[in-house]
């Protein structure tokens, strides 16, 4: 075999092992100790998927004055929410980090100065649906936070510069909800294992449209597609997340919706793997 056909042979090699990119809705923290259809996906994302070298998730649950990414050996896990069972306090989730894909992350990152965190660690965003995707433990997971001071297409910028690492056998998954305004929530329907109220369909269908047709412009404008999508997005926090996923699909790549259904009234599940 000359040089030609092994420079080839390892270009191919490089191919298949770019990793697909997932946006996930993780929904209720109770996601995290119910088994229900959701949780049975996130499961299944782990046969599904190339087992990755790391995981870099962009939690809705983890905002910072400018951009910084977990740099600890061994994260603790975060409990960021009040009024639920023990059974929810107990979970410990004890992934390792990776620092030097945080250093790696941290010079990869030109257009924005990104900084090492010590002192967060793994929200539920990150940790309710990663150990049921990689429930050993055994894969390296490294946070981004996100910069309340960054405009969407800020936002969507900065995440363009980590495509790379999907060809680095890193999986990249956004974490948070396509349509999730709590101040809206039917708690009467907590327990229905689908409800959505006319609006949130409404927003949760004009955004899947406009990411099947790689409208990222008018998702990162995403103010200005009516009532319904400005009912379904009241803060960035939960919608942030899927723009990081949106900005590392290349024009040509497949997605496969997963989990589309509407909870609580005001939440959709809505998730999406790319590539
Ligand atoms: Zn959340």
């Amino acid at each position: 075999m000359n040089l030609n056909n092994l420079n080839n042979l390892k270009d191919a090699e490089n191919n298949t092992e770019r990793m697909p990119v997932l946006f996930v809705g993780h929904g209720s923290p109770m996601y995290a100790i119910e088994e229900n259809e959701f949780t049975r996906y996130w499961q299944e994302l782990g046969e599904i998927i190339p087992k990755p070298k790391a995981v870099i998730c962009i939690s809705a649950h983890w905002e910072t004055r400018g951009t910084e990414v977990t740099a600890m050996l061994t994260p603790p896990t975060i409990h960021d929410f009040g009024g639920f069972p023990r059974e929810l306090y107990e979970i410990q989730y004890p992934a390792p980090g990776d620092p030097d894909l945080a250093k790696e992350t941290i010079h990869t990152i030109k257009g924005t100065n990104v900084r090492a965190d010590e002192k967060w660690g793994l929200d539920h965003g990150t940790w309710s649906v990663i150990r049921r995707i990689y429930p050993k433990a055994d894969i390296p997971v490294i946070q981004m936070s996100l910069d309340y001071n960054k405009s969407p297409q800020e936002h969507y910028d900065l995440a363009k510069e980590l495509a790379l690492f999907r060809d680095k056998g890193v999986l990249i998954v956004g974490s948070g909800n396509i349509v999730h305004n709590l101040r809206k929530v039917a708690w009467d329907k907590a327990d229905d294992e689908e409800y959505g109220f006319d609006w949130t369909l409404e927003a949760n269908d004009i955004i899947k449209r406009l990411i099947l047709t790689n409208k990222h412009k008018d998702l990162i404008d995403y103010n200005l597609l009516g009532k319904e999508v400005q009912m379904a997005i009241p803060t960035p926090d939960h919608y942030l997340p899927l723009l990081y996923s949106l900005a590392l699909k290349n024009e040509d790549e497949s997605i496969t919706f997963f989990n589309d259904k509407a909870v609580m009234g005001s939440l959709t599940m809505t998730s999406l793997k790319i590539g």
